[in-house]
């Protein structure tokens, strides 16, 4: 998951820093069936930073987002990444699956590449850039890619999606801390009224239940500390050797 998260970020960072554009045919190996096939590929390019679209894409003399080839057999992405074996296992039941394959049949490599974040469980802002990218794939701007009005509706409306729940998680995510510094802080009614304001809020699944997890311990009288886990009913911390000590929103 890591590396996959790491693979993504690689693609944004390329699109904004390297200094002069270059387009090469390269031989790939597709890491899920093993095609061996050619295809242009980036090698850097240009962008002026200081002219950004409105939608944040990136303007200069530079195809974008970078070109991301698409096995001609499974139509898996082409990272430019070695993946461990366990992730390419996981990624080849996806990607054989039927559903992948039909979406395959009429989607670009950024839409994929989004579907699979979505299966990976990738970050709610990772999965919107993706789509934001799919988006630059189809809105005319460049001779390396074909227009698509309709496509180009469908997957912004996909990255609106994403992009909207993470900016109203964001702003619950800050409300749930607070709401949990009140309630440690014996604060109990304060705690309590702003909990039932923030659920007032278009929520995610898990931030609805890290409320209702506080608005548990408030009822019970509850002011010491306690872990997301809990409240997503995952095991403990401690009891997962493995696990980083701090947990993300
Ligand atoms: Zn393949």
């Amino acid at each position: 998951m890591k590396q996959f998260v790491f693979a993504c970020l690689l693609i944004l960072a390329m699109v904004i820093v390297c200094p002069a554009s270059t387009v090469s045919s390269r031989d790939y190996t597709c890491p899920i069936c093993s095609t061996e096939f050619s295809a242009d590929c980036q090698l850097s390019q240009t962008i002026i930073t200081s002219y950004t679209q409105l939608d944040g894409k990136p303007f200069g003399a530079a195809i974008v987002p970078d070109l991301l080839p698409l096995c001609p057999n499974c139509h898996f992405p082409q990272l430019q990444q070695d993946l461990d074996i366990e992730l390419i296992a996981q990624l080849r039941e996806y990607v054989e699956s039927e559903e992948y394959q039909l979406l395959a049949e009429d989607n670009t490599s950024y839409f994929l590449l989004a579907k699979i974040a979505e299966h990976l469980g990738s970050s709610l802002q990772q999965i919107g850039q993706l789509y934001q990218q799919a988006c630059w794939q189809v809105d005319g701007g460049s001779i390396h890619y074909q227009d698509n009005p309709v496509k180009f509706r469908e997957y912004a409306d996909l990255a609106i999606n994403y992009f909207d729940q993470e900016a109203v998680d964001w702003l619950a995510y800050y409300g749930t801390v607070c709401a949990d510094l009140e309630r440690k802080s014996g604060r109990m009614l304060e705690a309590y009224i702003r909990l039932r304001e923030l659920k007032e809020l278009p929520l995610t699944e898990e931030r609805l239940q890290v409320i209702d997890f506080e608005l548990q311990l408030i009822e019970a009288g509850d002011s010491n500390p306690h872990f997301l886990s809990e409240a997503r009913g995952d095991t403990l911390p401690w009891s997962q050797p493995d696990s980083t000590a701090v947990e993300q929103p």
